[in-house]
């Protein structure tokens, strides 16, 4: 890993706008080998204490200071990530696995979400109303909530850092972020630029360790008034819990199980180009990415044809090679789910259209599995209930509309969903009938820094991104004024 600035690979925690070290550590792996990268601290309960103290001291200068300026120091972060694009891009395909492209492409988008919320900041509008009596005026204000922690996954390293961070600061805001383990590196070069960019001494802290300890803090210390986390539904539920003794507020942007529809008068080469986007981009690991892939009786094998054909043409290898389209996957863990979910297709009756098994990269030490397409899957097998987190694209078979609603609908998530058809009355109809936060439709990309992207039902709370994701990191205060 060659950096143009070698000082963005840090090896300690940003707190109070000091690196800081711990007594033990722990090591960053490339999933492409297993080789180590790079150690960071292995922090606790201790050091996220101070990190949240020095968070609440600096919060009453950072929320005095107008939207202006803080956007201007936002500003300024913002154009140091977009400087040192290809630095942040290589230290999250060495440590994540994704390929260089794409890593690329998370960094701007994690970047237009700095750009966003600190235009969007100086809207934070409150509000005059029209008062009950003549002697009486009424207003409503809106006020950052204070020290706010932000827990976040390893499948983007530096957008999920962002989308929280960003909307925090810039409404006034303090954060402490504790990044997954297998990514901390993104984080922490994120929090050097901060640093360079000038946000004041305990402004946006970053701490890494031990998950259990620092989440307990987090979640427990009553001057933490909010918890964004981003993650797995199970953490995400125990995370809420903890949270409860002390009624924080919560963004939780959890597991999705996203259905994939392709009518019969879909676009079937836009389509194909859909599912290609939304179920193999980061090799599949996406909370959005397609789960289930329901296609329409007389399109079905056209469909799966044309998307078998267009999986053989992947390129899988380690991200930083040229042309290569796949990248490993995160670990062995995630591995041994995608081969357990095959499987258990398989021996349900499912057919393998392309791939299915391990790639042979995987004897070099990375977890390289071939992307996958399955037809013939059904409701019964564990791919239609479970969220796989890989390469694999299942083919589901229906007869009509109302059984693809149906069909869709039939899961506790409600995060992403994506459907393909011309027909306008039947965009309206699908559009309005599935019970998910956001619905592709006729495109298999919907995430960016002006929508609100978020999850209904057991997919999570709240939204990030858009004037929606500012308002999270809000509170409404009423004034009532006697004359
Ligand atoms: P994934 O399955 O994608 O790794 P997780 O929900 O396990 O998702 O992890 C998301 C984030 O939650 C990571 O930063 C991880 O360290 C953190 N995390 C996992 N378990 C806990 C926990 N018990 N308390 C606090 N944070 C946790």
């Amino acid at each position: 890993m060659k950096l143009e600035d070698s000082n963005l690979l840090r090896q300690q925690c940003y707190l109070n706008g000091q690196w800081v070290g711990g007594e033990s550590d722990f090591p960053v792996r490339n999933p492409a080998s297993g080789a180590e990268l790079a150690r960071v601290p292995r922090l606790g309960a201790a050091e996220t204490r101070a990190a949240i103290a020095a968070a609440d001291a600096a919060w009453a200068a950072w929320r005095s200071r107008t939207a202006k300026e803080r956007a201007a120091v936002l500003r300024s972060w913002f154009e140091l990530m977009n400087q040192h694009a290809d630095d942040l891009a290589l230290l999250m395909t060495s440590e994540q696995g994704k390929p260089l492209a794409e890593a690329k492409g998370e960094v701007a988008y994690a970047a237009s979400f700095v750009e966003w919320f600190a235009e969007e900041a100086k809207r934070a509008y409150g509000e005059t109303i029209p008062a009950v009596a003549a002697d009486k005026r009424m207003l409503v204000i809106k006020q950052p909530i204070g020290v706010c922690a932000a827990i976040t996954p390893w499948n983007f390293p530096a957008a999920m850092i962002t989308r929280k961070v960003a909307p925090a600061l810039a409404a006034g805001c303090t954060v402490v972020v504790k990044p997954a383990e297998q990514t901390p590196l993104t984080a922490l070069a994120l929090a050097e630029l901060a640093h360079r960019a000038g946000f004041p001494a305990g402004v946006f802290n970053v701490i890494t360790g031990d998950p259990v300890a620092i989440g307990g803090e987090l979640t427990s210390n009553p001057t933490v008034r909010k918890l964004s986390f981003t993650g797995s539904t199970e953490v995400g539920r125990l995370l809420m819990g903890q949270c409860a003794p002390s009624i924080k507020k919560l963004s939780l942007e959890l597991g999705g199980n996203a259905p994939f529809i392709v009518f019969d008068d879909a676009d079937l080469d836009a389509a194909v180009e859909g599912a290609m986007i939304s179920k193999y981009r980061n090799t599949g690991q996406t909370c959005v990415c397609a789960n289930r892939l329901l296609v329409q009786d007389g399109i079905y094998e056209a469909f799966a044809a044309k998307l078998a054909a267009k999986v053989a043409t992947l390129k899988v290898g380690e991200g930083t090679e040229a042309g290569v389209t796949q990248g490993p996957l995160i670990d062995a863990d995630a591995l041994a789910k995608v081969e357990a979910h095959i499987a258990d297709a398989v021996a349900h009756g499912a057919r393998v259209l392309a791939g299915g098994r391990r790639h042979e990269r995987y004897r070099e030490g990375g977890a390289f599995f071939q992307p996958t397409v399955l037809a013939d899957v059904t409701p019964q097998m564990r791919v239609a209930r479970e969220e796989t987190f890989g390469p694999v694209a299942p083919l589901f078979r229906f007869k009509t509309e109302e059984e693809a609603i149906a069909l869709a609908n039939a899961t506790e998530f409600g995060l992403a969903s994506y459907f393909y058809s011309r027909d306008i009355g039947r965009i309206f109809r699908v559009g309005e009938a599935l019970e998910y936060g956001m619905v592709g439709v006729n495109t298999g990309l919907i995430s960016n820094e002006v929508a609100p992207f978020g999850g209904i039902k057991q997919s999570g709370l709240g939204r990030e991104g858009s004037k929606y994701g500012l308002e999270e990191y809000l509170e409404v205060k009423y004034l009532c004024l006697g004359l």
